[in-house]
């Protein structure tokens, strides 16, 4: 049996879907409606079956709503600027609930009452609430400015059904997003993301287009000549100067010494940055950095390096196809720090598959006596394409539901981990969140105070341009009606046959 979800007087379906996904793990639209599956303990007692009514008390334009997000329609010219939500769900008993909201905010009201309806019925309360968005520290900003933190904790916990623990993270990673954004202006300060899809081999968990620099060896040059390409045509009829340029992939030091030099001073010369911009080289596989590549790095300027084990077990190392071990991210890091003063960032992830209680808190003891500058946590995000999904495959849903459902034990050894970061005089700065993660739990970044990437603040935040050169790239342009994505192609030899065409969609959406 299955449940469905009607919408009435609006046409929100995406925001509905983000919601029922959280719960019931997939949703799809029939005609005008939304269906979900449903678990044999749901449909229990119920004879005609799981109905949700979504209601607003007039016509709720999608575009006018779209509009007001990105400032070009104010709510004040609009007629009958309140409106009323009634959300109700009909089962073995009804569940209602209503909300009177300004429709700047309906989207939001929305997610938010359709949340409490459903974790009322479910039983089920996520970490984060009904804030299943990528970047929930904004609301939590937001919220944090009008009534001040404690007042915003609580409404966080008691409207939006955070965790306490959950709230107040998300308020103090606010609260230092903010203090990093307010150093810099949206109206001339931007960063470039240059992305290098190759890796030595795919790890079980990635979802990016990523391709074996080994196989590929025989378009590595000719990538690297299409992004010298994008990089000098656009750059070349722009003015402004980056505050951080971020060199990310795939796995960037995978190519070999010479093309590698060439590609980094190549593009560095063709970026016009600040004498203080931030330089980021991802080397995420610390088996692809030398005495070479690290005098390369150093040597082109780049201050920041990111060696990321994910893990300190081999065995887990192994389960993920990441073919290097603990070892190599010991003798990487010792390199990197005989080699040059780099502020090193090192990523750990949580919820791998196989890895038993403790064993991501033991790789984080390992890291901490290293002392990076900078750790971030993530949690194992579930993508589709990635082929740790081929292993669920013989799975059912209620297997995949557990994954992604909240995790008691994954958030005790997490919130453990984040006690032990705070002792360690590591605070949270940025924060994200990926859909389908583990326990619906968060990626967060922690530093040592003064050493704080300002790339991944500026280029999450959504309030800054980002220029994305590469295969699969995303540039975003703030522009009058709001944030433009541009996406260039994920196809590689597409990506390298059409720069040009790129390269004129982002000259036509600068605004600097
Ligand atoms: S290192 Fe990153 S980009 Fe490369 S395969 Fe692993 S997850 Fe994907």
């Amino acid at each position: 049996m299955k449940g469905t979800l009607q919408l009435i007087n609006n046409s929100e379906y995406a925001v509905c879907a983000q919601i029922l996904r959280l719960f019931f793990g997939h949703c799809s639209r029939e005609g005008d409606s939304l269906v979900f599956p449903l678990s044999a303990e749901q449909i229990a007692g119920t004879t005609d079956g799981v109905s949700i009514t979504v209601s607003s008390d007039y016509m709720v334009d999608s575009e006018e709503l779209t509009a007001l997000r990105y400032g070009t329609t104010l709510v004040e010219d609009l007629p009958n600027a309140k409106a009323r939500i009634e959300i109700n769900l009909r089962a073995e008993r009804l569940l209602k609930s209503s909300c009177q909201t300004n429709l700047s905010d309906f989207r939001r009201n929305l997610k938010r009452e359709l949340y409490l309806v459903l974790s009322t019925w479910t039983g089920i309360s996520f970490p984060w609430g009904s804030l299943t968005g990528v970047r929930p520290t904004q609301i939590c900003a937001e919220i944090m400015e009008l009534c001040g933190r404690e007042e915003a904790v609580k409404i966080l916990t008691d409207e939006w059904g955070l965790s306490q623990d959950k709230a107040e993270l998300g308020t103090k990673v606010g609260k230092a997003e903010k203090g990093i954004i307010s150093r810099y202006d949206p109206d001339k300060d931007y960063v470039v993301y240059c992305g290098l899809p190759f890796c030595p081999t795919r790890c079980r968990y990635c979802s990016f287009t990523t391709r074996d620099a080994n196989r590929y060896a025989d378009k590595l040059e000719l990538y690297v000549e299409a992004m010298l390409e994008e990089a000098g045509q656009f750059f070349g009829r722009q003015s402004g100067k980056a505050a951080a340029v971020y060199f990310g992939g795939g796995t960037p030091t995978s190519l070999p010494a010479d093309l590698f030099a060439y590609y980094t001073k190549g593009l560095l010369e063709l970026i016009p940055h600040n004498a203080d911009a931030e330089l980021t080289m991802e080397a995420g596989r610390p088996d692809t950095l030398n005495d070479e590549i690290l005098n390369l790095i150093k040597d082109a300027g780049f201050g920041r390096l990111c060696i990321n084990p994910q893990t300190m077990h081999d065995s887990s190392l192994n389960a993920i196809g990441r073919k290097h071990t603990a070892a190599d991210t010991l003798a990487a890091y010792e390199l990197a720090r005989k080699t040059g003063s780099f502020i090193i960032n090192m990523d750990l992830i949580y919820g791998l598959p196989g890895e038993k209680p403790g064993d991501f808190l033991s790789s984080l003891e390992r890291v901490l006596d290293l002392a990076p500058e900078n750790i971030t946590l993530h949690s194992l995000a579930l993508k589709q394409s990635a082929r740790l999904m081929d292993d669920m495959s013989g799975h059912d849903l209620q297997t995949y539901l557990r994954e992604i459902h909240p995790d008691l034990l994954l958030e005790q050894e997490l919130n453990e981990a984040y006690m032990r970061l705070q002792h360690n005089s590591y605070p949270p700065y940025y924060l994200y969140k990926q859909k389908r993660s583990r326990g619906a739990l968060e990626n967060t970044g922690f530093s040592k105070p003064g050493y704080e990437s300002t790339y991944n603040v500026l280029m999450m935040s959504d309030r800054f341009t980002v220029i994305g050169l590469g295969s699969g790239a995303t540039s975003k342009f703030l522009t009058a009606s709001g944030l433009v994505r541009q996406h260039n192609s994920k196809d590689l030899l597409d990506y390298i046959n059409r720069v040009p065409e790129f390269v004129n969609k982002k000259l036509e959406l600068k605004s600097f």
